[in-house]
């Protein structure tokens, strides 16, 4: 029968202290996943943990930095040893780019987008992977972005991340799929989290700018990328791989 029920299973969630690793965090548990939370932020990922209970599951919170290649292999080896298995993960953690033209952007801003974008993706599939093969297979999405299918001036470092995100992906996702394992993205549009409200600014002619964006007229809600990441990891998504999905109110389409 297919299922969304994922009781018994365990998902890995990074970048789950606020925002869509929140939502996707609580949306898993619901779902009847046991959680593992990764984030680089103790406060947050404590109020996540807090949340949990409510849906009945258990949750591990790790304080990691997904750009750090031993505290990912630690987080990955640390659940398998909490909850026996791994099942599902979303690669989640991500930082964004104050607006910004190339050739002012500096190259220590280029090196941090590029270690959490996109080396901590690769860190996390490169351990996750092992570990959903010791579980006998599994589903991985990566938080990709509109910004991953088509250029936005003031982002090119940022865009180059999750271009990439989407290469490795797609790369990766071919090498396992015979193995049971399932490797998609999800590209969100404009979300209301943190890391927008920062990017917004926050005022209300920020907001309007960034909706300005959005032929629905709104920002999406964390939830609605949570919920296609639920879709991606269930049998409902059962024979979507190497997939970037795009989850964005019309965003990138074209002109509206
Ligand atoms: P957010 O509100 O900034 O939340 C990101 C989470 O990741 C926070 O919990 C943050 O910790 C954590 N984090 C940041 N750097 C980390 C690191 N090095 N190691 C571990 N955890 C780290 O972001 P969001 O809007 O939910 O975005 C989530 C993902 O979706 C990102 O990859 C983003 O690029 C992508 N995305 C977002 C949008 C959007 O409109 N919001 C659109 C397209 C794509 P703190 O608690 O310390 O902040």
């Amino acid at each position: 029968m297919i299922t969304t029920d994922f009781t018994d299973k365990v998902a890995f969630i990074t970048g789950a202290g606020v925002g869509i690793g929140r939502a996707t965090a609580l949306a898993f548990a619901e779902a009847g996943a046991d959680v593992a939370l990764v984030s680089i932020d103790e406060d947050d990922l404590n109020e996540t943990a807090r949340l949990v209970p409510d849906t009945g599951r258990r949750a591990h919170p790790i304080v990691a930095d997904v750009s750090d290649a031993s505290a990912v292999q630690a987080a990955v080896s640390s659940t398998a040893d909490e909850f026996g298995r791994i099942d599902f993960a979303v690669n989640n953690a991500g930082i964004e780019q104050p607006p910004t033209p190339l050739d002012e952007t500096g190259q220590d801003d280029w090196n941090r987008l590029i270690a959490v974008n996109l080396t901590g993706v690769f860190l996390a599939m490169k351990h996750e992977i092992p570990a959903m093969r010791e579980s006998g297979g599994g589903a991985i999405v990566n938080l990709s972005s509109g910004a991953g299918v088509v250029g936005i001036s003031g982002q090119a470092a940022y865009a180059a991340t999750k271009h990439g995100v989407i290469g490795m992906t797609k790369s990766a996702a071919l090498e396992v799929a015979a193995e049971g394992i399932r490797i998609n993205a999800i590209c969100p549009g404009i979300i209301e989290t943190p890391m927008m409200g920062r990017f917004s600014g926050g005022t209300p002619e920020g907001r309007a700018r960034v909706i300005a964006q959005e032929p629905v007229g709104r920002m999406g809600r964390p939830e609605e990328i949570a919920s296609a990441a639920l879709w991606l990891c269930s049998d409902l998504g059962g024979f979507a791989v190497s997939h970037a999905l795009v989850v964005d109110g019309g965003q990138t389409v074209g002109i509206s």
